[in-house]
């Protein structure tokens, strides 16, 4: 299997997966891709009904991950895929499924089911991916005898994501930039209990974008990147998309006793690297009907989905909504799709994300003036597409814990939401869970008027000894703690 960039040009023309592995943007700028989507057979899928997680994330894996000898890779998913680390499994849902399906309407044949993405460490389902993207880069490391020191920002769910599943990994640390005082006391304590002495928790005297500006700046000076080995594990990440193939085939198989039936699923959307993963299995063969994007007031992809027009926001036009992490204002993992809607044309790939850059957005709508007409094909991938807002939130949390005594998270609400607006007879919808609700209390508390649950072990988690230093938001300062932390 080789991979090529979606702005294709000479080096980055093919790469196998270990060689995109501990890396983000091809040197050109573009997204790495398989060459070719490799094809599951229906019999495969039979066959895969019976496997454990970790055993159909192995096979999924082993089609993406050809340079990696099978028993590596089946050891890495075994490890990684553990009733042990999915453990915050709701009552009555089973740890040993990692994502277990809750039928939430059986009414009639219309079908709405909950995959639960979210029982990992950090109660997020980028837990899915950034698990496995933890043992990968060990592996990938120990066989070259090198280094990484990650360094990225965070508000507060990639980065934990990031230290729960880099923590006391040999070859790897992680340098984790917040801004100080400015995250929820429930995420501060989960990133700053971790006494991991590979785990460095900096919190910047200033606000998320500050954050961003020191690594860019640190991430532009080539030489100190180099020197300290300097990567990041951010979402356009290639492994990271993979693994969450893998729950798509899960989630089908679960719901599923027959390959002549089709699901859908909704998917609670921000950067699009979630629903890309499931834009891959489909192209796959999984026979899923339709794709759902579902967005909160950030509408950034909806907009396109309904319009053909891709426009990304302003920072000032991105709003601060009680689903945070959807607030995006241009979805990072987009261009992939793009990159297959216009029929793997590098060219025309190059050109459109120029145009993003210089005039803020493209447009396939293919009204006169436009840059195409594409958007009327979107519905041969089976995308469709919704939006939702606090009250819905507010609304549908209700709703939800009125009718099927669950408490749902923000995100699953936006989700929830607008897969009502898409069900269909015979087509289960399965919405994708993305986060569990302990993270999002004051949502839940301002729908409800309870707190929401915690799961075991996270009861007293904001009284636990925090290990963090406070910087300014100063470039020099933050590439003089690095030099001296990286033993290099
Ligand atoms: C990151 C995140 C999303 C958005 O996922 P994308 O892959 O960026 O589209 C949705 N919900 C939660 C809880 C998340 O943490």
């Amino acid at each position: 299997m080789r991979y090529v960039s979606t702005r294709a040009t000479g080096a980055s023309q093919s790469a196998t997966f270990s060689d995109i592995l501990l890396g983000g943007l091809a040197p050109d700028g573009g997204l790495y891709l398989p060459a070719e989507y490799p094809r599951v057979t229906g019999a495969e899928l039979d066959a895969w009904r019976q496997l454990s997680y970790a055993d159909l994330a192995f096979e999924v894996l082993k089609k993406f991950a050809t340079d990696i000898p099978e028993a590596d890779l089946k050891a890495l998913a075994e490890k990684t895929y553990t009733a042990q680390v999915y453990r915050n499994a709701r009552a009555g849902e089973s740890a040993e499924e990692i994502t277990p399906l809750r039928v939430l309407e059986d009414e009639g044949r219309r079908k709405l089911v909950l995959q639960a993405l979210s029982n990992g460490p950090t109660l997020a389902f980028k837990d899915m991916a950034m698990q496995l993207l933890g043992n990968l880069f060990e592996y990938a490391l120990a066989k070259k005898d090198q280094q990484l020191n990650i360094f990225g920002a965070t508000s507060g769910d990639t980065g934990s994501a990031a230290e729960y599943a880099m923590r006391g990994k040999k070859g790897i640390r992680v340098f984790m930039l917040s801004p100080h005082k400015k995250m929820s006391a429930f995420q501060t304590a989960q990133m700053f209990s971790l006494q991991d002495p590979n785990i460095f928790n900096i919190a910047v005297e200033g606000v998320f974008d500050d954050c961003q500006d020191l690594v860019k700046a640190v991430s532009n000076d080539l030489e100190f990147k180099a020197r300290y080995k300097i990567g990041t594990v951010n979402s356009i990440n290639w492994a990271r998309v993979v693994a969450q193939v893998v729950y798509y085939f899960r989630g089908y198989l679960a719901a599923t006793s027959s390959n002549d039936q089709k699901v859908s699923f909704t998917v609670p959307s921000g950067n699009f690297g979630n629903i890309c993963a499931g834009h891959i299995a489909r192209q796959m063969g999984l026979p899923i009907d339709k794709l759902v994007v579902a967005t909160n007031e950030n509408d950034v992809l909806d907009e396109f989905f309904r319009t053909g027009v891709y426009r990304v926001r302003k920072s000032a036009e991105t709003f601060h909504t009680s689903s945070p992490s959807m607030d995006i204002s241009k979805a990072s993992n987009f261009e992939r799709f793009i990159y297959d809607l216009v029929g793997g044309d590098s060219e025309r790939v190059r050109a459109l994300f120029a145009k993003v850059e210089t005039d803020g957005g493209f447009d396939l709508s293919g009204a006169p003036g436009s840059d195409g007409d594409e958007v009327k094909r979107v519905g041969e991938y089976g995308f469709k597409s919704g939006k939702s807002t606090h009250d819905d939130r507010l609304a549908t949390i209700r709703d939800v814990a009125d009718n099927y005594g669950i408490t749902i998270d923000t995100h699953t609400a936006d989700g929830i939401k607008v897969a009502r607006e898409y069900l269909e007879e015979g087509v289960p919808m399965i919405v994708l869970e993305t986060a569990l609700a302990a993270k999002f209390n004051e949502t839940i508390l301002e729908a409800l008027g309870t707190d929401a649950e915690r799961p075991a072990g996270f009861e007293n988690i904001e009284a636990l000894p925090q290990r963090f230093i406070v910087l300014p938001p100063d470039v020099a300062k933050m590439k003089a703690y690095i030099a001296e932390h990286t033993g290099l």
